[in-house]
């Protein structure tokens, strides 16, 4: 065989997905100067102070809070991939929680807005929201109900004279719940109409009747704040609905799915980071006299890792990809936030143990990492719940 003919393995060849475009590329890259060079220098501070709003205005003017949205409401117009291509940049922020305030904002909150609102409500909410002037939360969760969204209890009463609605209820665990201009909130308006009697509401935060009770403190994610929220006679017209009344219970399923797949997609790259940093910690790092990446134990602990996070990365894509291709893959959605989150978990709790007392240590910012994605097996429909769902859909 001629030696030009030899084929060598392509390690260090630039991994770009068929799915992403060179225009997707130079996304990729500004983004992630922008969040290296602004962003991840104050990720220690905002671990205690939470990150600043003024994160949302500098985003907005950088285009980045409307990357798939419409040009009419002042959105780039770019395809689903621009958002993938944020969930995946934003973790060079090194702040679990900064990456999932502006995620709720943009890939929760806001997609139902735009699917299910009126073209009053688009431009109140959506247009000054994409410039990072309003700041957006949603609000499913109650004390009493998270998996089981249909056992929620706050209750919307309308009042067929006046045609006022009345809210009293309690939400708990809301994102931005204490910075937001607006919740998307998930009522009951119908008791006896099983899923049929649930309809969201775009209730103001500064509504009389609307206490933003407690600032809820937890394990990582603490550079975002999550609240407790009460409703109290909150009053409001027939122009705060969401949707179509009654249909609130599935609008907010639909809605779920775009969550689901996008916190998939910053799992992948939240385990990505933390494998290249563990690399670099496992080259630089020496034990007995080498290097403790050149132990066949941790190279295997490594190539395990890697395998994990590509398969993840695989079905994020391709998922996304059938999304993008007008399907509605509920199945693979669920598939892909359930392994995502699990694996991005064990990587990180993989990189721990290869650091050894460092990885344990605050300053490595690993044990941050882990703290950090935890979360994901349990936000935005819990492990059990993805299982519960892929299992049904083989109609069992
Ligand atoms: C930091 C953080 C931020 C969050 N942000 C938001 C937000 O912005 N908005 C919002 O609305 N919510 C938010 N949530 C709430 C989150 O989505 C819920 O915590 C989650 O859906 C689980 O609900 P739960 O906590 O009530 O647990 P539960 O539903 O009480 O579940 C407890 C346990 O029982 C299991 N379980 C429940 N039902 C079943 C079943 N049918 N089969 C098998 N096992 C089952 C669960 O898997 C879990 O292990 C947030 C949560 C956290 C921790």
């Amino acid at each position: 065989m001629a030696t030009e003919s030899v084929l060598k393995p392509d390690f260090a060849t630039k991994r770009k997905h068929f799915i992403f475009s060179d225009e997707h590329e130079q996304l990729r890259e500004s983004i992630r100067a922008y969040a290296t060079r602004e962003l991840a220098p104050h990720a220690e501070e905002w671990e205690e102070t939470t990150f600043p709003d003024s994160v949302f205005a500098r985003m907005g003017e950088l285009g980045f809070l409307g990357l798939d949205k419409p040009e009419e409401y002042g959105g780039q117009g770019g395809d689903y991939y621009t958002s993938l291509v944020l969930a995946e940049e934003i973790v060079h922020a090194q702040s679990g929680g900064l990456a999932m305030g502006i995620a709720v904002h943009t890939d929760m909150a806001m997609p139902p807005i735009l699917a299910f609102g009126t073209e009053e409500q688009k431009q109140e909410w959506v247009v000054p929201a994409i410039r990072g002037e309003k700041i957006l939360c949603l609000g499913i969760t109650e004390p009493d109900a998270g998996s089981d969204v249909a056992g929620i209890k706050t209750r919307a009463v309308r009042d067929e004279a006046s045609g006022e609605w009345t809210i009293n209820g309690s939400k708990t665990y809301i994102t931005n719940g204490h910075r937001a201009d607006v919740i998307v909130l998930v009522t009951k308006t119908d008791p006896d109409a099983g899923y049929d009697g649930f309809t969201l509401f775009l209730v103001g935060m500064d509504a009389p009747g609307v206490i933003r009770e407690k600032r809820l403190d937890k394990l990582g994610m603490h550079a975002s704040d999550t609240a407790l929220l009460a409703f109290q006679d909150v009053r409001v017209t027939d122009r705060a609905v969401l949707g179509q009344v009654g249909k609130g219970f599935y609008h907010i399923m639909w809605e779920l799915q775009g969550e689901r797949l996008i916190g998939a997609a910053g799992c992948v790259a939240g385990a990505q980071r933390c494998f290249e940093q563990t690399l670099q910690y496992a080259k630089d790092r020496t034990a007995f006299g080498k290097q403790i990446g050149k132990f066949q134990v941790i190279r295997h602990k490594f190539a395990e890792m890697a395998t994990k996070i590509e398969t993840a990365r695989q079905m994020v894509y391709t998922t996304a990809w059938r999304h993008t291709n007008g399907e509605y893959p509920v199945r693979e959605i669920s598939m892909a936030k359930l392994y995502a989150s699990r694996i991005a978990v064990e990587v990180a709790d993989e990189c721990i143990q290869i650091h050894g007392g460092a990885g344990y240590m605050k300053e490595y910012g690993i044990e941050r990492v882990w703290r950090d994605l935890r979360l994901n097996r349990i936000g935005a429909g819990t492990d059990e719940i993805m299982l519960d769902v892929i299992g049904k859909s083989y109609g069992l």
